[in-house]
């Protein structure tokens, strides 16, 4: 057992969160550059070029040059084996981040140093901010004409509300980005050439009351501003907590330049020190510790295809407790039946890998077989875990979508249902139509388009579709109640779910507001207060 605890320990799982060209992508793989994963930069995503590229998967992403799903990685660093999850940072596939979210243990934030925060930022930052996770700030490109950096500082306090700690302070800016100054060891990493960052940099460290080399390293102009921002810095900044941090309420900030390899390895050594082993979670009333023998996790994401040769459907899950292993039967609690999670695979860096043993913290992708949703549980043989806290966010956008050749009526139906089980649609039925048509709700527009490529590649159906004007969806809570005969505006429309339950969906809120004032006593709940989507 000492083992195991042991293993659990050194365990780091954390999400990368920016708006798109912050450098998120950059960021990762100099992470995995230091943890020796890959061999040379440049290997994780190839935007524009022809390079493998690990965290896309999907053809439709190779062509608008995006990343459409999460992908999870895993390496070695100084000790600590590691989980990034990566999000995608486009808006459109927000649900599939907010998901993602849900597996870490905390998040690493990445912002464009010329632009502060950007509005994926704020979003996502929300969702950190509700489960109080650990959040560390890395300010990048400050080899290139940024904010002033107590300007960009007091923006995350004020926007967010929390505190911020600098662990390291920039020395200029663009063209005259002359380093870092390291406030816990009172000395700075000074910037000894720009490269490409195919390399390791180590920088030159100097001490700051060695004024006489700090002047030979950055000149003596850039010394005596350091000097007084730091004066400056020391006097009005928050006082140095690793409680805070670890609850979310202190943001310890780095700066530095991903491109550049500037200030990225002191980053990661800080980060993985002061942030938190896997957190418990939470059953019921049962606190779940990590270190609890029994072995337990949830599935956070289903994702299809991601092998096009083997057309397969994986389901991953994030470990909560205990210690996983392969070929033994675990129970799967919402299908109340027992399972083995088969094909359990990590991926590192590039390849996928088998694996055999795997900790609370990891992340596994198993074969799914079209048993698993989104947010469920599995768990030791007469265990009855139930780990709540994967949102479904509330569709805005809807459309109608109706299957044109009646030949392949079984084959739309399956598409439908497999793609809305992953959580990248949701899908809703018109009482009285039948499996032929469907009226589908997505949270970013381009699941529409990701839609209709997944089902003429992987189902061989076209279908025709009718994008509608609605933008609110609400249950309908009175069980007793039939909603054919209420009182509702023309635009309204009653739809089911694949469950049965009855929902609204409106053009507008004065809508909802008629329709609450015509029927008395009609009692509608948001949508994303439930918690089992499909
Ligand atoms: P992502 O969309 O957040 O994953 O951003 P990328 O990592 O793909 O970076 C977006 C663009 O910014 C790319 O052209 C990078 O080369 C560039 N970039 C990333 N980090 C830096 C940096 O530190 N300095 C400069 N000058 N450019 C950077």
């Amino acid at each position: 057992m000492a083992d195991i605890k042991q293993e659990i320990q050194r365990r780091r799982t954390f999400a990368i969160i920016s708006h798109p060209d912050a450098g998120k992508t950059t960021l990762t793989e100099k992470f995995l550059l230091y943890g020796g994963a890959i061999q040379s930069a440049g290997a994780v995503k190839g935007k524009s070029s022809d390079r493998h590229a690990t965290s896309d998967w999907m053809e439709i992403e190779k062509k608008r040059g995006i990343s459409v799903t999460s992908s999870v990685l895993q390496f070695e660093y100084g000790g600590y084996c590691i989980n990034i999850l990566d999000t995608p940072g486009h808006q459109d596939f927000s649900e599939d981040t907010y998901r993602t979210l849900m597996a870490a243990d905390s998040a690493v934030m990445v912002i464009d140093g010329a632009k502060g925060i950007e509005p994926q930022t704020r979003k996502l930052f929300k969702v950190c901010a509700m489960r109080h996770i650990p959040i560390f700030t890395f300010i990048n490109k400050m080899d290139r004409e940024a904010r002033d950096p107590f300007d960009l500082v007091d923006e995350l306090e004020k926007e967010f509300g929390i505190g911020t700690y600098a662990v390291n302070w920039p020395i200029g800016c663009g063209a005259g980005f002359k380093g870092v100054y390291e406030r816990d060891r009172r000395s700075i990493l000074a910037f000894d050439e720009f490269h490409a960052g195919r390399r390791r940099i180590e920088g030159v460290e100097c001490d700051i009351s060695d004024t006489e080399r700090m002047d030979s390293l950055i000149g003596s102009y850039a010394r005596e501003e350091l000097v007084s921002q730091i004066e400056l810095l020391d006097g009005a900044s928050f006082d140095f907590d690793l409680q805070k941090v670890r609850t979310g309420r202190l943001s310890p900030v780095f700066f530095g330049s991903a491109l550049n390899n500037f200030g990225v390895e002191a980053f990661l050594q800080r980060f993985l020190k002061m942030t938190t082993p896997p957190l418990e979670h939470i059953s019921g009333d049962e606190i779940i510790s990590p270190f609890d023998e029994r072995f337990s996790a949830f599935v956070f994401k289903i994702q299809a295809n991601m092998n096009k040769a083997h057309r397969d459907r994986i389901a991953f899950l994030r470990i909560c407790s205990g210690q996983f292993e392969r070929g033994r039967e675990y129970w799967h609690v919402q299908a109340d039946r027992p399972v083995k999670l088969s094909q359990p695979q990590q991926m590192m860096a590039q390849e996928r890998e088998i694996v055999d043993t795997a900790y609370a913290g990891d992340i596994i992708g198993v074969f799914d077989p079209g048993i698993f949703s989104i947010g469920d549980t599995v768990c030791e043989k007469g265990e009855k875990l139930r780990y709540a806290g994967i949102p479904t966010f509330a569709p805005e956008h809807f459309a109608v979508v109706e299957q044109i050749d009646s030949m392949k009526r079984k084959q739309f139906a399956k598409g439908v249902t497999e793609i809305a089980q992953e959580g990248a649609i949701q899908i809703f039925f018109e009482p009285g139509t039948g499996m032929e048509r469907v009226v589908v709700g997505v949270v970013g527009v381009l699941q529409f388009d990701v839609l209709q490529f997944r089902m003429e590649s992987e189902y061989g159906v076209r279908y025709n579709k009718r994008d509608l004007p609605h933008q609110l969806i609400r249950y309908i809570d009175n069980a007793d109640l039939n909603p054919a005969e209420l009182k509702l505006m023309q635009t309204t429309r009653w739809v089911q779910d694949v469950r049965g339950r009855n929902l609204l969906i409106f053009v507008g809120q004065y809508e909802i507001d008629w329709a609450l004032d015509k029927n008395p006593g009609l009692m509608l709940s948001e949508f994303n207060q439930n918690t089992d989507a499909v």
